[in-house]
């Protein structure tokens, strides 16, 4: 892969020297170069390291009339000895190209995913907080570029990623309506993709939770409402009796998320039982009723693992004494030690820069 080598502007006016790591908010700041490919005439050309900077899009572009556009989210660490090292990267670059082909996009080779995204964080090293739970945000996305109002794929992209520095995530524990009426994702559509129009779609639905005073949506099944699907844009995670259970990837409507893989493997190393199967709100309920359901939590990688202290279903509201969580905070420990380089790496998911 390091056959090619991507020529690099320099940003001569640098923000690095005069930013304040200290007050870092997610999403926000970027660094000062990024990684730019077009697709035209069925190949991906122009592959170039460059200053961080707005770029020009038509108004008539696709991507901004029928939302052609995918994107990824990853993250880079620096560990106590300076190391860095990025967290199953490989996962994301299968899941942009699953992404791509639904989305009806070229796929992206991989050395210019890969080695566009290594060669780019090594020039960007200095960026990496290395303060405990905080990194390098990498936002590797492709937008489809052709002037023309037509419905029909595009034939030019850009690839892009961007990179921004992340602190640590001290977000409160959140609060929980069961969705009953509005949909994230339907058997046969795009939910297993992350495509732009999935999150634009569910901000209404999660306003209308936040004027009930909660804070997201546990979204159902489309055609019922019966069936727990995903937290807000996170892979979500019960424990009842003891047992583990996450709603499973078969029918397309859940993301198939790193973050969820990795808890999986990695519960079942710590000793539980984890079962990935269809789980109803009936259950929950049920479970709850008899005092056996102990913990629910979201999994991604924005915020690794995020408590719950309320969920509701209608009037019937659950809550849970965050204080008294066991296995979220193991499991969360556990991620951010193997990402951090203080336990051994034995699956071979840390990328060393
Ligand atoms: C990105 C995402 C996740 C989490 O996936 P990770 O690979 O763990 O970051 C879960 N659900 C949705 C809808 C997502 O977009």
């Amino acid at each position: 892969m390091s056959t090619h080598s991507i020529p690099v502007i320099k940003n001569t006016n640098p923000k690095l020297p005069t930013f304040n790591m200290n007050e870092i908010a997610f999403g926000k700041n970027f660094t000062d170069h990024m990684l730019v490919a077009d697709y035209e005439n069925g190949e991906w050309k122009n592959v170039a390291i460059q200053p961080y900077a707005p770029f020009q899009v038509d108004p008539s572009s696709a991507v901004l009339h029928y939302g052609q556009t995918i994107f990824e989210g990853i993250k880079a660490f620096k560990n106590e000895k300076g190391e860095v090292v990025i967290f199953r990267p490989d996962q994301n670059f299968i899941r942009f190209n699953t992404s791509a082909a639904r989305m009806e996009m070229p796929s992206v080779p991989e050395w210019i995913f890969m080695e566009g995204m290594k060669q780019l964080i090594t020039l960007e090293k200095d960026w990496i907080p290395n303060k405990p739970d905080s990194s390098l945000y990498i936002r590797p996305f492709m937008v489809a570029m052709d002037p023309f109002l037509g419905v029909r794929p595009s034939q030019t992209y850009k690839f892009m990623i961007i990179l921004g520095p992340s602190g640590a995530y001290h977000a409160a524990p959140m609060k929980i309506l069961i969705e009953q009426h509005y949909t994230r994702a339907t058997p046969g559509g795009v939910g297993f993709a992350k495509n732009g129009g999935n999150y634009g779609g569910s901000l209404y639905p999660v306003s209308l939770a936040q004027e009930k005073g909660y804070d997201q949506v546990l979204w159902t099944d489309a055609i019922e409402h019966k069936f727990v699907e995903e937290v807000g844009m996170m892979n979500v995670m019960f424990v009842i009796d003891g047992k583990v259970i996450t709603p499973s990837i078969e029918r397309g409507t859940v993301l198939k998320g790193v973050t969820r893989d990795s808890s999986i493997t990695l519960l079942r190393e710590m000793g539980y039982e984890v079962e990935e199967r269809n789980l109803s709100v009936a259950e929950i309920v049920d479970a709850h009723k008899k005092g056996l359901f102990q913990e629910v939590f979201g999994v991604g990688t924005a915020a690794v693992v995020s408590y719950i202290s309320k969920l509701a279903h209608g009037d019937y509201v659950m809550d849970f004494d965050v204080e008294a969580l066991k296995v979220a905070p193991a499991l969360k420990k556990h991620l951010n030690d193997l990402r951090m380089g203080n336990i051994v790496d034995k699956h071979g998911w840390l990328l060393h820069i």
